[in-house]
């Protein structure tokens, strides 16, 4: 067992992301999830859906039915960056799930098959996020199989999301032989190795020059036509700088006007590492997000993602696992310390919050508090169900809204 020191987060906050991987069921959520592991270096082989290795899935019925039916939190870093990767159910009898696990997520990776493109459920996980106001980029998977077509499914993503797309990849090779991607903001080629992890970034080749360029020109038009600043410099003269495109498609992102598209191949690795990149540079952070609101004895109150502030945190998901009951927790305010005793608003008892564990991957590491922004699992509640408001006995509230108590889940 090791214990990481606490690391004040203070200072660190906006180098948090608090996300969710959104799919219909096959599009690729678990082999997105476990190629972001693997890129972070979280895990040290890539897990296979198909052998049932996948790190995520950590229950044997899920691995028999090949759904993923138990959200787990899972942080890994990338870049200077703490990524809390927090499962959430492509199925479609798990709704509730999804909706719970919308509620403590700061932005989304909704992923889609390049062949299928937007499908009935990657449609109605899409208007939940719309409900709960949770940014999101998009990320066409599979590539590399026989009629993949991205700007088909960019044209679904436009139809039936009811969103401008704005793409700023343009594929390298088609089906079998989808090999990288045009980044269109820098203008550079990312191509992958054979059978490889890596990349090599190269000038954009001679051949596809002329529709990187054309494919720059849209996505700078369709930023201008939604952002004020980039309009301004677009009418100015020579399109967009990289840097205001970059500002306006992370402000766009946040405000949901419009949902930033990459490509790749998650099954053979490709497209995997400027997801991330895309993830830290467009999604926001806890602190970027508006207070969390609650209410006590009929009095409205707000929470700033600030460890200064009374401790509040909402139990979004609970498992009793080999280690323990385990209750994750998203943190909005304030900072709970191991051994500490918090109330829970709904039941009005005292809970003590015995361990505080980070989820990596197959792996649980100790930590001596959370603050505003974090995602761990305690030990030590007894009682507490998902849904429930975790506070300082001191200053309690209830977070917004309240959900109906759900079966508390058993894991094998
Ligand atoms: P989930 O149901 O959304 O979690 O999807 P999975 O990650 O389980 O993937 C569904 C199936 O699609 C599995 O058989 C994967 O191996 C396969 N798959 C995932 N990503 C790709 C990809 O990039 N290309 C191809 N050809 N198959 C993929």
């Amino acid at each position: 067992m090791r214990t990481e020191q606490h690391r004040p987060l203070e200072s660190a906050l906006d180098t948090v992301r608090n996300l969710g991987i959104l799919a219909h069921v096959d599009a690729g959520k678990t082999t997105v999830t476990e190629r972001i592991l693997y890129t972070t270096g979280t895990t040290h082989k890539r897990g296979e859906v198909h052998d049932g290795t996948t790190i995520t899935d950590f229950d044997s019925q899920e691995r028999d039915r090949g759904i993923t039916i138990f959200a787990a939190a899972v942080s890994c870093s990338w870049a200077g960056h703490r990524v809390n990767l927090i499962d959430t159910p492509g199925h479609v009898d798990f709704a509730d799930e999804v909706e719970r696990a919308l509620r403590v997520l700061d932005g989304a990776i909704a992923v889609f098959d390049a062949v299928a493109g937007v499908e009935p459920q990657s449609e109605s996980v899409w208007r939940q996020a719309d409900r709960h106001a949770v940014p999101r980029i998009a990320f066409v998977n599979k590539l590399d199989r026989a009629g993949a077509d991205l700007d088909t499914a960019v044209a679904s993503i436009r139809e039936r999301l009811h969103t401008v797309p704005l793409v700023v990849q343009l594929p390298i090779g088609r089906e079998d032989g989808f090999r990288g991607v045009v980044d269109l903001l820098r203008m550079r080629a990312l191509v992958w190795a054979d059978g490889g992890d890596t990349y090599e970034e190269t000038d954009v080749p001679v051949e596809l020059r002329e529709e990187a360029g054309r494919r720059r020109r849209l996505l700078e038009e369709a930023v201008a036509e939604l952002h004020p600043a980039a309009l301004e410099e677009f009418c100015a003269g020579s399109g967009l700088a990289e840097r205001t495109l970059a500002g306006a498609l992370r402000d766009l992102t946040r405000t949901g006007e419009g949902v930033v598209v990459l490509c790749g191949s998650a099954y053979r690795n490709r497209g995997v590492e400027p997801l991330l990149e895309a993830v830290v540079a467009y999604l926001p952070s806890p602190a970027d997000v508006p207070p969390v609101r609650g209410t006590w004895g009929g009095t409205e109150q707000e929470r700033a993602a600030d460890p200064a502030e009374p401790f509040a945190a909402l139990a979004f998901k609970v498992n009793a696992t080999a280690t323990g009951r385990l209750t994750y927790l998203r943190v909005y305010s304030g900072t709970v310390g191991k051994g500490e005793t918090v109330l829970d608003a709904g039941t009005g008892r005292g809970e003590r919050v015995g361990r505080i564990l980070r989820v990596q991957a197959d792996r649980h590491v100790d930590v001596d508090s959370a603050v505003a922004g974090d995602i761990v699992a305690v030990i030590g509640p007894r009682t507490v169900r998902p849904g429930a408001t975790l506070c300082a006995p001191g200053a309690p509230l209830v977070l917004e809204p309240p959900t109906v108590a759900d079966p508390v889940v058993s894991v094998a």
